[in-house]
């Protein structure tokens, strides 16, 4: 019989609530696309179960991981950015090959984007979209079954490349418009965020009037970049006289909806004032590291109370999607300057599921297995040769955090239903998308000319 339940069987639970709870004896009961209950191992009547029985005695639950910055549109652009800093990197690759785009491009840019994230355990990303054609991204969003803030990406000022921008009034005009036809799409998976790329492309009236549209448009954010390379902030000094954060501030956009990667070259009292104003920061080892842009103070952050979760950032700044890799990076990268003992594995652990959920204020519905949550879950296999044997608590964290890849994700679900079984993606064909991907590519590459 089956009445749409499923019951997830497996070895042991790490529930990411509020006090860390591993469960070595419960099941997950997933009914519409919920969890709604846990279940005593124990006392399972396999045969007469009303449901359908997911059996999987080898394998690890955990929450879905949440991304809090991420860019789909740039995932086609992989590999054609490397080792430049990051106003080069804008200027003469990234903005060229964004304003490149066409409809088709961006769709299997997205769809190349999803597929990673998916089949490497993320069920939750906070995008930053491009210029034109932000509609490809969402649809790609919607039949992914993601859950996602997307939105097109503000740019009324570009003095890096002058033709990528459009006026103020447009960009606001069209970023609402996508709003009213997006935020709260696909059963309330998919949200709106408004995208002001940042402070050297953005007007102040633009971020101003953006902020403004937050409450047209509840449960949506404002997502932005700041202070990540010492020329940004540089630049930011001359034109306003103030620092990156301190801009920001005066115009009265950072809030608890306002979520910013990066925050790398801040000063103290920057760091006040993102507290006090319960501002998000996204940190992005990976993409920090590889444009040379330095190396965020995170156990400073965590250590007054600001708000950190992790992202990949773009493709082209990385070269990949995987969460395992951020996790890994952001633990290492603290410990030659803060000790070794700073950023363990079970703190990095929380701020790839519960604590992005936080960010983005959806922890009511996703980031850890807790009856009543959305089943955003992911099955790993931690019985493969890259994990340490010990199968207690600390070293479950330091399995997924310092050891396990994409290899080690089996199974995902989104909101109860099946994205990725056996490794594999449900929704995409892998080998087609590659295909359409480089031919996309190759059209896009003509066009943009770099
Ligand atoms: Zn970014």
């Amino acid at each position: 019989m089956n009445n749409g339940k499923i019951l997830i069987v497996p070895k042991q639970i790490i529930s990411a609530n509020e006090n860390r709870e591993i469960y070595y004896d419960k099941a997950v009961e997933v009914k519409d696309g919920v969890i709604s209950a846990f279940v005593d191992k124990n006392k399972i009547d396999f045969p007469n179960y009303d449901g359908k029985i997911y059996n999987v005695p080898d394998l690890t639950l955990i929450p879905g991981f949440i991304q809090t910055h991420v860019h789909l549109c740039q995932t086609l652009f992989r590999g054609l950015a490397d080792d430049l800093e990051l106003l080069d990197w804008l200027q003469k690759r990234i903005f060229p090959y964004e304003m490149a785009h066409s409809y088709e491009s961006l769709k299997v840019s997205a769809q190349l984007g999803i597929h990673e994230l998916q089949t490497s355990g993320t069920t939750t990303i906070l995008d930053m979209g491009t210029i034109n054609h932000q509609e490809a991204v969402f649809e790609s969003l919607i039949e992914s079954k993601m859950r996602a803030f997307s939105g097109k990406c503000m740019v009324d000022e570009n003095e890096l490349l002058p033709e990528f921008k459009e006026s103020t009034g447009e960009s606001l005009a069209s970023s609402r418009k996508l709003a009213e036809q997006f935020h709260g799409a696909a059963n309330g998976k998919i949200k709106y965020a408004f995208a002001p790329r940042f402070v050297l492309s953005c007007s102040g009236k633009l971020l101003q009037e953006t902020f403004n549209m937050l409450k047209d448009f509840p449960g949506a954010l404002f997502h932005s970049h700041t202070s990540e390379n010492k020329d940004e902030v540089e630049e930011v000094r001359r034109r306003y006289n103030m620092e990156n954060v301190e801009y920001f501030d005066s115009l009265g956009v950072l809030s608890d909806r306002t979520v910013l990667a990066h925050g790398i070259h801040v000063s103290d009292s920057e760091r006040e004032t993102l507290k006090k104003t319960g501002t998000r920061i996204a940190h992005c080892p990976s993409a920090n590291l590889k444009l040379g842009s330095g190396i965020a103070n995170i156990p400073k952050y965590l250590e007054e109370g600001v708000s950190v979760s992790l992202g990949a950032d773009g493709p082209p700044c990385n070269n990949n999607l995987s969460m395992f890799k951020e996790m890994r990076l952001a633990a290492l990268i603290q410990k030659p300057i803060h000790g070794s003992t700073s950023m363990d594995a079970e703190t990095v652990f929380h701020l790839a599921t519960i604590e992005g959920a936080k960010a983005l204020h959806i922890d009511d519905i996703t980031g850890s297995i807790e009856p009543g949550k959305k089943a955003d879950l992911v099955l790993l296999d931690l019985n493969k040769t890259n994990q340490s044997l010990l199968n207690e608590d600390k070293n479950l964290y330091s399995n997924i955090v310092y050891s396990a890849g994409r290899e080690n994700v089996i199974d995902v679900m989104i909101e109860g239903e099946w994205v990725v079984r056996n490794s594999g993606s449900v929704i995409y064909d892998e080998r087609e998308l590659v295909e359409r991907g480089r031919k996309e590519l190759k059209k896009l590459m003509e066009r943009a000319k770099v």
